[in-house]
């Protein structure tokens, strides 16, 4: 099967195929650091972990950019308020990003660029714009987008553009679609700006924010790559207006595939402050919640629905995890009663039955645009058919030990086993899984990488009839 996934911008579920075999470049829009992110942003970015992981599994190299929005209307709002410079007042927040992500074990893409490192990339993507007499600059001396210059404006949204009066402008960096109009490029200073501001050919200023994520995903992804995500808040107006300005300057179709997540609500409803129900991952885990009970309960509805966050789906999920804990424990011991190599699942070895299906199910629900209940159900179903074998004494060492394999291959998607014991096992295997992955799909350098990667972990792959096996070096 392949893997399918559903594409805002046909409105359809189409196969993955992207521009190179094997290699997955994607662009996911990262925080604006202005606060602590909240669950309702962390949603959005397991998501992402979800996708960059399954990804993986199936074999793809990722390049993944997240980009941090480090200068816009509401980090200078607030960094004014507090009467702190700029980088100052984003620094603490950025710390604090990349923290969460820790705690909620989400992997690290592979860059994070600064929109204020990359503010020559953008003065020059307006320039080209301006050049191609698709942007102007207004009598308050910022350069807008003029979206009457571009005829797919409104393809992602779905807009309807007939009612639009041509010609109207929008300062702010978020608006409504109803007022979709030309869009601020460039900022020109005004006194609630400070001192932020960048010299350009046109006058001092700074970036719109819409620019910042063309002008960044083009730097490290090129002018066309696969597939961009965000949150269902992200369609319009940001990624309507990425697009339009990207290919206006381009030509070429800037992304292929746009995947959105759904929001997250809490007790069924919206998430405020004025209600009480606002909660950043701070909060949880001062009330007592790890960051993988958090990242189970954030990751187990799937993207395109509504998840509905309450604590007693927090208390499910700790007795979900320790039912997972508890099986995984008693493979260990049927694994090294005959001393199986390191308790490391050996992939070569034959998995029962019911472990096939299981892993038949878990990647059928996941090729179906990441199915992640059916992926549950398949890991939960196996829980159940391994304790049954097990009670009955018909789970040998080897096989324990190749379940072990498996259940380590699911957590390389889902990072959901328990830390201490694990981390090492996990990751050697996870490993080897993406080496056969790589291998089925023909992708020989990325293979080497992964051989040479493991050899550093201090394992040999042995390549066998029956498969490969792992040696400690
Ligand atoms: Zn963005």
């Amino acid at each position: 099967m392949a893997f399918r996934i559903h594409n805002t911008l046909t409105r359809s579920v189409e196969e993955l195929l992207p521009a190179v075999a094997g290699q997955v470049r994607m662009y996911t829009c990262g925080p604006t650091v202005y606060n602590f992110a909240h669950i309702g942003n962390f949603r959005a970015y397991l998501f992402e972990d979800l996708l960059r992981r399954y990804l993986q599994f199936r074999g793809f190299r990722v390049t993944q950019v997240m980009n941090l929005t480090d200068v816009d209307d509401k980090t200078i709002r607030s960094s004014r308020e507090q009467g702190l410079p700029l980088k100052e007042f984003t620094k603490k927040y950025i710390d604090a990003f990349f923290a969460d992500l820790k705690t909620l074990r989400v992997e690290p893409a592979e860059h994070y660029p600064a929109a204020t490192d990359h503010v020559p990339e953008m003065i020059a993507l307006i320039q080209t714009l301006l050049d191609k007499g698709v942007a102007y600059q207004s009598d308050d001396r910022s350069i807008y987008f003029s979206i009457a210059k571009f005829p797919g404006y409104g393809k992602l949204a779905h807009l309807d553009m007939s009612g639009l009066r041509s010609g109207a402008r929008v300062a702010q960096d978020e608006y409504e679609k109803e007022s979709a109009a030309d869009f601020a490029l460039w900022k020109a200073w005004d006194e609630k700006d400070g001192d932020v501001a960048w010299a350009a050919p046109w006058g001092r200023g700074r970036p719109g924010w819409h620019i910042e994520c063309s002008a960044m995903g083009m730097k490290y992804l090129g002018p066309s790559f696969d597939l961009h995500t965000g949150g269902v808040d992200n369609i319009f107006p940001h990624h309507e207006d990425e697009i339009a300005q990207s290919e206006a300057a381009t030509g070429q179709p800037f992304v292929k595939y746009w995947m959105h997540c759904a929001h997250l609500v809490v007790d069924g409803k919206k998430m405020s402050k004025s209600l009480g129900n606002f909660f950043t991952l701070r909060d949880l885990v001062g009330k007592g919640y790890s960051g993988r009970e958090i990242r189970y309960a954030l990751l187990a509805t799937h993207y395109r629905q509504s998840l509905n966050f309450t604590f007693e789906s927090l208390e499910a999920v700790r007795a979900a995890l320790g039912r997972l804990d508890e099986f995984s424990d008693r493979l260990r011991a049927v694994a090294a009663g005959a001393g199986a190599v390191a308790g490391i699942g050996d992939p070569g070895a034959q998995l029962p039955a019911w472990a096939q299906q299981a892993l038949a199910a878990f990647t059928d629900a996941l090729d179906d645009d990441l199915n992640i209940s059916a992926a549950f159900a398949a890991l939960f179903d196996m829980i159940t058919s391994g304790n049954r074998a097990m009670n009955e004494q018909a789970l040998e060492a080897a096989g324990a030990a190749a379940v072990l394999g498996l259940l380590a291959r699911f957590d390389a998607v889902l990072g959901i086993l328990q830390p201490e014991q694990h981390q090492t096992d996990v990751a050697v295997v996870a490993l080897l899984a993406q080496r056969q992955a790589a291998r089925q799909a023909k992708n020989w350098p990325e293979s080497d990488r992964i051989r040479d990667e493991l050899k550093r972990l201090g394992w040999v792959i042995q390549d066998t009839p029956q498969g490969p096996k792992l040696k400690k070096c």
